[in-house]
């Protein structure tokens, strides 16, 4: 069967990965002749990624460039690459090679199966420390049993998709985007393959644990809300206390009438009702901020340059997305 991959890179300061990143990719899908575009976006790097990038795609056409005005953040990168892509089928993939190549030819077997979602789940990650793997697992986890989508855990971004999911994922309005809740969410038939998770070739990993914490926030409230449910639920459960408190303080000062009045139980009181209000005004705060972030309508991103996208491909953008 004929048919046209396209791959889409996020890169943010990748400048000592773009060479063997290249090079590994076209040998993969050389190797088992694809018709394949590698669309990589410089989500505004603050190294020379974008000039390499720009020479790259002066030698080989197939390689497709899309530079962001600024940095946009990885999600919204992945947009922007889903977006500009053509193929029949549409895989994600990182610049430091953290996600193999070598596993596309065994996704698109799946595809030619018949599924829509081929998936890779990660059932090692090397070069990552305890402590962001445990995160990593709790996030998941948690984020399973408060939503109702079927985010797979140990599953990032690095997955084979149909142009008919693409262009789900594409029409979704949205500009707060978790893109693992959003490719759960359009559904079709997904099924998964396991892989080992290489350690990061060459520099840093950008996300630190602020990140990954605003990150986790974004997808618990881009999916779920049970936080928003969580106010009444404690209200709930503080009023109970605070009624059975009542009866035995009643009690109390009928059988030994009422000696000094309690200083630290009304302290303890305050203090923990204040706290529950605090934390719960927050979570409304956090969605009422996504509220707000929505109805500015924004657009997703900017574009200062494309290399070797082709003028019709981007006039048909400009009209769909009103770049
Ligand atoms: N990335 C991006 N914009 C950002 C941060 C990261 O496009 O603001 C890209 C980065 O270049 C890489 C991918 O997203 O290709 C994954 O990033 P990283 O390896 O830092 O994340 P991790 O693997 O630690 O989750
Ligand atoms: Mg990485």
């Amino acid at each position: 069967m004929e048919f046209k991959m396209s791959l889409v890179v996020p890169m943010y300061n990748e400048i000592d990965n773009v060479d063997f990143f290249y090079e590994r990719i076209s040998e993969v899908l050389n190797k088992n002749n694809y018709d394949y575009e590698i669309i990589c976006i410089n989500d505004g790097s603050k190294d020379n990624t974008h000039a390499r990038l720009k020479e790259i795609a002066s030698t080989d056409h197939r390689i497709k460039v899309i530079d962001l005005s600024r940095n946009f953040g990885k999600e919204i990168a992945m947009s922007a690459g889903l977006k500009y892509s053509r193929g029949d089928i549409v895989i994600p993939i990182d610049a430091d090679l953290q996600d193999p190549p070598e596993l596309i030819p065994s996704m698109v077997e799946k595809w030619q199966e018949g599924y829509d979602v081929v998936y890779a789940t990660r059932i090692k990650r090397d070069g990552e420390t305890f402590i962001k793997k445990v995160t990593a697992s709790f996030f998941y986890k948690f984020i399973r049993r408060i939503t109702k989508i079927d985010i797979p855990a140990d599953t990032g971004d690095f997955r084979l998709m149909s142009r008919q999911v693409v262009n789900a994922v594409n029409n979704l309005p949205e500009s707060h985007r978790f893109m693992k809740g959003l490719f759960s969410w359009v559904g079709f038939k997904q099924t998964s393959i396991s892989y080992l998770r290489d350690a990061r070739f060459a520099g840093k990993t950008s996300f630190n644990y602020w990140k990954l914490w605003n990150f986790a926030i974004e997808g618990i409230t881009s999916f779920s809300f049970a936080p928003l449910q969580l106010a009444m639920y404690l209200g709930f459960i503080v009023s109970i206390f605070a009624l059975i408190r009542a009866f035995f303080l009643m009690i109390n000062t009928l059988i030994y009438g009422n000696p000094v009045p309690g200083y630290p139980s009304l302290m303890v009181t305050v203090l923990f009702l204040g706290g529950v209000q605090l934390i719960t005004i927050g979570i409304i705060g956090e969605y009422i901020g996504r509220v707000y972030g929505e109805s500015k309508r924004r657009p997703l991103f900017l574009v200062r340059e494309t290399i070797n996208i082709d003028i019709e491909a981007q006039q048909q953008e400009k009209e769909l997305y009103k770049l």
